[in-house]
């Protein structure tokens, strides 16, 4: 079975994303870039499933810009066996990626697709659910635990409510939650190796994939700026404050 994992290059989860002078999205030039979290631990549970046996290639696929190969090659480093870059330099919205996933899917026929639940830049939380739809394959989503058995698999779901466990057939599609696993770090060996592994470079006219964005963003702006708080030098203070200042007792 090919397991066929999505990483996108996404602002890094450290650095503090600011508007861009338009007021038209994040604001992209010179910050560090890194494989969104959700996708890493995509990557991790792709591999897992392959060293118990139950796969016997993990592809990583990317969508965007050519430095997206530096996200495809940290795939290929923590193991992934090969890579593809569907480059464009157009705005691909979930829609578009998920379609592009699905062209892909139809040429290599993996048994199982993991995407990360969300996007940390653009917080859709709808790739995944659109491919399942797209491909009318079944989805696990938000999963915490997955234990694969022959052709079908038993996956724990992160609810609201606590825990739920569903259990499926292959050809499903996952998206992974936070608790899922915890991504390894590749070691410098294999950084030197994944230079050396397959990358292939596509773009979205060649699978077909009518990419053209369906929302328009109207306007991006910083939330509004929270009052510094303040340090009172006793109970008795507090309580005259939250008494007479702020009026909440
Ligand atoms: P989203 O629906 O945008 O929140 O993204 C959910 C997941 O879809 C991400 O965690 C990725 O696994 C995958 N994905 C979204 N956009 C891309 C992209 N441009 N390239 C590769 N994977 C993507």
């Amino acid at each position: 079975m090919k397991i066929l994992v999505a990483v996108k290059r996404v602002l890094d989860y450290n650095v503090k994303a600011r508007v861009n002078a338009e007021g038209t999205g994040i604001d992209l030039a010179n910050v560090k870039m890194s494989m969104n979290p959700f996708d890493e631990i995509a990557v991790e549970e792709a591999l897992r499933i392959k060293e118990a046996g139950k796969a016997d290639e993990v592809i990583a696929v990317s969508i965007g810009v050519t430095q997206s190969q530096e996200t495809i090659r940290t795939a290929l480093a923590m193991g992934a066996d090969r890579g593809i870059l569907v480059e464009t330099d157009e705005e691909v919205q979930p829609l578009g990626v998920a379609k592009i996933l699905a062209a892909i899917a139809a040429r290599e026929e993996p048994g199982l697709v993991i995407v990360g639940k969300q996007s940390i830049d653009d917080d859709s939380n709808q790739t995944g659910q659109m491919l399942s739809a797209l491909m009318d394959w079944t989805q696990a989503t938000f999963a915490s635990e997955v234990n694969i058995d022959g052709d079908s698999m038993k996956v724990t779901r992160e609810v609201d409510g606590g825990l739920e466990s569903i259990e499926l057939q292959l050809p499903a599609v996952i998206t992974t939650d936070l608790r899922l696993n915890e991504p390894r770090y590749a070691k410098l060996p294999n950084i030197m190796k994944a230079k050396k592994k397959q990358l292939d470079v596509l773009t979205p006219a060649e699978l077909e994939v009518d990419i053209a964005p369906r929302l328009v963003t109207v306007k991006v702006e910083e939330p509004p700026q929270r009052k510094a708080g303040e340090i009172v030098g006793s109970v008795a203070e507090l309580v005259d404050k939250l008494k007479n200042e702020a009026k909440v007792i």
